[in-house]
C-alpha cells in the first residue's frame, strides 16, 4: 500500500483489485439530486482502496460518492485543505 498525501495534485487513481463494493453499483454512487447517500458511502469503508480512492476524488472528482466522501464533504475538505479541481485550474 502506498502512502496517501490528500493534497498531492498528482495523486494517480488506485489499480482496482475487483472487490470494490462500487464494483457493478455505479447507479447508487451517484445518486438523484436529494438522495440520501450515507449508507453508500459507509460501503466505501469496506473498500481495499478507500483511502487512495479518496485522495484522487479530492482533486477529480465533483460529483458522486468516492471514497467514502459525498460531494458536499468532498467541498468542504478542499475548502479545508486549499484543494482545487483538477478541471477549474487549466
Ligand atoms: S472507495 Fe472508491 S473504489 Fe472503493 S467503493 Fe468507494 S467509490 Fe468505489
Amino acid at each position: 500500500m502506498t502512502k496517501t498525501s490528500f493534497a498531492d495534485a498528482g495523486v494517480q487513481y488506485p489499480p482496482r483489485t475487483g472487490a470494490e463494493p462500487c464494483t457493478d453499483r455505479t447507479e447508487d454512487y451517484f445518486p438523484d439530486s436529494g438522495s440520501s447517500v450515507t449508507q453508500t458511502a459507509l460501503a466505501c469503508l469496506d473498500c481495499p482502496i478507500v483511502a487512495d480512492c479518496l485522495a484522487w476524488a479530492l482533486h477529480h472528482e465533483e460529483y458522486g460518492v468516492w471514497g467514502a466522501s459525498t460531494a458536499a464533504q468532498r467541498t468542504e475538505l478542499r475548502k479545508r485543505y486549499g484543494i482545487t479541481l483538477i478541471w477549474r485550474l487549466t
